[in-house]
């Protein structure tokens, strides 16, 4: 089995971010995982059924490497030995994860998005991160902040970017 697991971690040199979508609707909106499994299922992705066996066999298709939600939650995807589908042309050198929003996040969100990419940072030893969008011939505007800005910052919240909790 494990012979045949090509995907090897030493081979990812990026990690990328992205949003859900550009529609406001989906700022602070809750998506679970397997509600992106539809949609990436509906987009006919799907994972290769030893990878799925080995790790979260619930999502079939699921594109990306974790998620992190609007209350700060984490959670894993694809396994991180598992190539991903996220960025065309650039998924056999990348870790993909989803900051579930469109423009704006919680503060909770941001902390947490901080948190594992600093983890995959070490893990990677001194990946590139960016956005989608900072791929060559990328139309779209994902994750619609400057993701450069952000490391640069030491990862702080971008001001402009942060959802307010209403209580
Ligand atoms: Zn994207």
């Amino acid at each position: 089995m494990s012979g045949q697991l090509k995907w090897q971690t030493g081979q990812v040199d990026t990690i990328v971010i992205h949003c859900v979508g550009d529609e406001l609707i989906w700022n602070g909106a809750f998506i679970d995982p397997t509600l992106i499994d539809k949609w990436h299922a509906a987009g006919g992705m799907v994972r290769k059924a030893e990878y799925r066996e080995r790790w979260n066999p619930h999502l079939a298709h699921f594109g990306y490497h974790a998620m992190i939600d609007p209350a700060g939650g984490v959670h894993t995807g694809r396994g991180l030995d598992e190539q991903g589908e996220h960025v065309k042309g650039h998924n056999n050198h990348t870790w993909g994860v989803l900051f579930s929003g469109a423009t704006k996040w919680t503060y909770n969100a941001w902390w947490a998005l901080r948190g594992l990419v600093l983890q995959w940072n070490e893990m990677l030893g001194d990946p590139i991160v960016c956005g989608h969008r900072d791929f060559a011939n990328v139309k779209k505007t994902c994750p619609n902040f400057d993701v450069a800005a952000w490391v640069k910052n030491s990862m702080e919240p971008l001001p402009e970017c942060v959802l307010e909790v209403k209580k």
